[in-house]
């Protein structure tokens, strides 16, 4: 193997429902395309959750042990062979998808939604694809994306969230001016709030059923906060635009109910596969244009961007931090969404500039 970098370290593993293990692993020797990342931080998402207690994230079943992890960053260890990609010493967000599908029906220009696409961490193919809660990670030096001067780690932990946020609202087309209603404010609703507030909306009203997430979505921008009970207060709304966050078929429900006529309904969260009882009815009489919106491509490096020049303001979205080695408290949580919101992983101490 090339190089004198020690690539040995630990990986959390999830093994099966409710068996998520600290396991010693050796990484692969890295391809002449493929960097080793020394991962600084990880943050937890709703798909490692569901595959640490349920063994499955929606159709994605697990059948074999899986390095979880996709929303990571940390610095370039070691630069890949062929000259490809960021040297050593950058630090780096990681862009976790792979797309694929040649041959497929698909729009060129979103690569999001090949079928063949791979994503870090996901049981979706066999052999899975591994993800990156390790200390060190073998990933494509093409997923690597250096971080703008200045801009933490800790900050840029949320890039990957972030840009499933950002293309969300992209989805919308512009949102100058107007009334959006965000449903579901978990870290991705939250963080479609603070993306909203960057793009110019004039009002965000945040729905959640419960209290301590509004306090979160106030705090990145929401300018009225719901509690997902109040259904005539979420239908007086009125949405010009409604985001659905919170994967829940009684959350697409208020927001068709809480969408403006003419208005239109960009749905986010991942529901359950399968039939889901809305009012789908009123999307007719409204003329309501229902979205949906899947990962992001290339919104990683306006996030970046935003997040630098501070436009784009996420910080309050992570509540919790936990070193690697308690990852199991930090998973026992982040699945409590009630106290928590964002909750990461750190790896290694992050000595870059304006790290708490
Ligand atoms: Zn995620």
């Amino acid at each position: 193997m090339p190089g004198n970098v020690n690539t040995n370290g630990s990986a959390l593993v999830i093994h099966g429902v409710g068996d998520l293990r600290l396991d010693a692993v050796l990484p692969a020797a890295p391809r002449s395309d493929e960097a080793v990342v020394e991962i600084a931080y990880g943050g937890i998402c709703g798909s490692d959750l569901h595959y640490w207690l349920h063994g499955a994230a929606g159709e994605s079943i697990l059948r074999e042990p899986l390095v979880l992890g996709h929303e990571v960053v940390g610095t370039v260890s070691r630069a890949a062979e062929d000259g490809s990609g960021p040297g050593a010493g950058t630090a780096v967000a990681v862009h976790p998808a792979t797309p694929g599908g040649a041959g497929a029906r698909y729009p060129a220009e979103s690569p999001n939604l090949s079928p063949g696409c791979t994503y870090l961490g996901s049981a979706a193919r066999f052999p899975h694809t591994q993800g990156a809660f390790s200390q060190f990670a073998v990933l494509p030096a093409r997923m690597l994306r250096p971080l703008p001067e200045g801009l933490p780690l800790r900050t840029a932990a949320l890039a990957e969230p972030a840009s499933v946020a950002w293309h969300a609202v992209a989805r919308a087309g512009d949102v100058r001016g107007k009334r959006v209603l965000v449903i579901g404010s978990g870290p991705i609703g939250c963080l479609a709030v603070a993306v909203l507030k960057c793009a110019g909306a004039a009002e965000i009203i945040a729905v959640d059923v419960h209290e301590e997430p509004l306090k979160t979505a106030r705090l990145v921008g929401a300018t009225e906060t719901i509690l997902a009970a109040d259904a005539d207060a979420i239908a007086a709304v009125e949405a010009d635009v409604s985001v659905e966050s919170s994967g829940n078929y009684r959350g697409l429900d208020s927001a068709i109910r809480g969408t403006m006529r003419g208005g239109t309904v960009v749905m986010v969260g991942l529901l359950p596969s399968g039939e889901q009882p809305v009012a789908i009815s009123l999307a007719i009489t409204r003329e309501l244009d229902l979205r949906g919106s899947f990962r992001f491509n290339d919104e990683m490096d306006d996030v970046l961007s935003a997040l630098a020049d501070g436009s784009l303001h996420v910080d309050p979205v992570v509540t919790h931090e936990y070193p690697f080695s308690d990852a199991i408290e930090a998973f026992n949580t982040a699945k409590d969404s009630r106290r928590s919101g964002k909750v990461l992983l750190s790896f290694t101490p992050d000595t870059t500039p304006g790290a708490r």
